[in-house]
C-alpha cells in the first residue's frame, strides 16, 4: 500500500467512507464533495495509481459492475440521467491517485449553464443515509 493513500486506508477501514458495499475485489463508497446528490464511487480494493497501471482483465471486471451500481444509484436518488467518470492524472482532476470511477446522477435542469454542478462538502449523515438507499436497490446480501 503507498503512504497515505486516502482509499487504501478507506479499503483497510482506517478512514471511515459512507459505504454502500465492499468485497474483495472492490468497495462502492459515497464522494465526499458530491457532484450532484447520490455521487457515488467504485474503488477496486488494489492499489493502481491510473487505468494504465491496472491489468486489463481487472479493468473489464471493475467496468463490469458499473451498469448494476448506475442503476441502483439512478433509482435510489430518483435521477434523470447519469455521468461516468473516471480521471487519471492530475491534469485529469484526478484527486486521489488510486483509480476510481465516479457514478454521477443528473438531473433535468441542474446545469443551466452547461457546466458541472459545483461539488460541495456532504454532511457524513447525508452520505450514510444514501449509502443505505443505494444498498437496498442494490439487491445484494
Ligand atoms: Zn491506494
Amino acid at each position: 500500500m503507498p503512504k497515505q493513500c486516502i482509499f487504501c486506508s478507506i479499503v483497510a477501514k482506517k478512514l471511515p467512507s459512507a459505504e454502500v458495499y465492499r468485497d474483495s475485489d472492490f468497495i462502492i463508497i459515497m464522494d465526499k464533495y458530491p457532484i450532484n446528490t447520490g455521487h457515488t464511487l467504485v474503488v477496486p480494493t488494489k492499489h493502481y495509481d491510473t487505468l494504465l497501471h491496472m491489468p486489463p482483465d481487472e479493468v473489464g471486471k471493475l467496468y463490469a459492475l458499473i451498469p448494476g451500481i448506475a442503476r441502483a444509484v439512478v433509482s435510489a436518488v430518483g435521477a434523470d440521467g447519469f455521468n461516468v467518470g473516471q480521471n487519471n492524472g492530475i491534469a485529469a482532476n484526478q484527486i486521489v491517485p488510486h483509480v476510481h470511477v465516479h457514478i454521477v446522477p443528473r438531473f433535468i435542469d441542474d446545469s443551466p449553464d452547461g457546466k458541472w454542478p459545483a461539488r460541495r462538502v456532504a454532511p457524513p449523515e447525508e452520505l450514510d443515509e444514501l449509502a443505505s438507499k443505494i444498498r437496498l436497490k442494490m439487491n445484494l446480501h
